[in-house]
């Protein structure tokens, strides 16, 4: 019965046309890396900001490195964050020798417990990194009230969240550092890229340096190297890319919340006990995200679904439970709830140019596979 229906993805990017023809644009401007597409898109970053200050990258994982390191993170310090995540958000901690210090999630929430927070701070903390998992914001008072408290800087890794609001404010305008993401899977995508929002109090100059090489210009109009910069600046193609995003950002995110409320209506009750509260107002619906029952092999559901045209994913395995991070001390039973997330979670197909339709079909199809198991 499924066999004339293409395949679904768990994602997929929506460029429109007009996007398309500025790109070519770009292409045939003889101007490549960054320049006016750049400034542009910096620019309108901002205005969506509320006219806060923004840089663009050419990843999300190299502005939060950036970040990190106005945010005055060094060697030996540490950062508070969550397991539940991508790895990218904990690896540029380690990469400036810094340690991650990960703090369980809440079971409900899945995104950093903040009621455990205070027990994990110590002298050598620096900084807290939260994340918005699948667009679903922090509680930004809690957070702050926190941050406040004992003088440390925020870095919020806003690279799922960007469309979302905490409390009528959009992600992004108020706070310390916020981080968003255009990598391809994201609500809105340059390809590859990210953007950093910068506080009141920290250097735009700075900022440019770390972001290439450490070069600036002199007095003398000389180019000189005062820092050492890495190199993370985005290409004018993909600012064309990201222009044409954030003309669409409204609309996608408006799609996204009526595919979600589809979801709600639709999913068995079992698959719904196990979802947080549906929050329509703040959420971005990055991500829809259940819970399968504890006795349901996840592998095989996965496969199930496959074979029924619907591509599913999972977000996240645990980070503390990768390799690497066990050699620095971290094991099972570290983090009871990201864990029973982690084991437990898949994505489902979300995106914007998904219909009601499909979502219909996707919860037929998980009905048919659970009663499999
Ligand atoms: C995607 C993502 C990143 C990294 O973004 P890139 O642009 O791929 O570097 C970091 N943190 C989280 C939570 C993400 O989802």
């Amino acid at each position: 019965m499924t066999d004339n229906l293409s395949f679904l993805p768990f994602t997929r990017p929506f460029i429109d046309e007009a996007t398309i023809a500025d790109v070519v644009e770009v292409l045939r401007s003889g101007w490549l890396t960054g320049g006016p597409k750049v400034a542009e898109f910096e620019s309108a970053l901002s205005d969506y900001c509320s006219g806060r200050r923004v840089r663009v990258f050419n990843s999300a994982t190299s502005a939060l490195s950036v970040a990190l390191k106005l945010a005055g993170v060094g060697y030996g310090d540490q950062v508070i964050t969550t397991p539940l995540t991508w790895v990218a958000t904990s690896n540029v901690v380690i990469e400036l020798g810094a340690h991650p210090v990960f703090v369980d999630v809440n079971a409900q929430t899945r995104n950093i417990d903040l009621n455990a927070i205070r027990a994990a701070i110590t002298p050598r903390t620096r900084a807290l990194l939260p994340v918005d998992l699948a667009g679903s914001p922090v509680n930004r008072k809690q957070l702050y009230d926190i941050a406040k408290e004992h003088q440390l800087r925020v870095i919020e890794d806003a690279a799922q969240s960007l469309g979302a609001s905490w409390d009528g404010e959009p992600i992004g305008t108020s706070g310390d550092f916020i981080v968003f993401s255009f990598h391809a899977n994201k609500n809105i995508t340059s390809g590859e890229g990210g953007a950093l929002v910068l506080p009141a109090d920290i250097d735009v100059k700075l900022c440019e340096k770390l972001r290439l090489q450490g070069v600036y210009l002199n007095v003398d109009s000389e180019i000189d190297v005062d820092v050492l910069g890495i190199k993370a600046n985005m290409t004018d193609i993909a600012a064309a890319i990201g222009l044409g995003q954030l003309r669409l950002l409204n609309k996608i995110t408006e799609k996204r919340r009526l595919l979600a409320a589809a979801y709600f209506d639709q999913l068995p009750n079992n698959i719904l006990l196990s979802l947080p509260e549906p929050n329509f107002d703040n959420k971005n619906w990055h991500m829809f995200q259940i819970l399968l029952p504890e006795h349901v092999n996840r592998k095989a559901f996965i496969e199930a679904m496959k074979n029924e045209k619907i591509g599913i994913g999972i977000h996240y395995r645990p980070i503390h439970l990768f390799s690497l991070y066990r050699e620095l001390g971290y094991s099972i039973g570290d983090f009871p709830n990201a864990e029973m997330i982690g084991r437990r979670t898949i994505t489902l197909p979300l995106f914007a140019e998904m219909q009601v339709t499909d979502v219909h079909r996707v919860c037929q199809a998980i009905r048919k596979v659970l009663s499999c198991f």
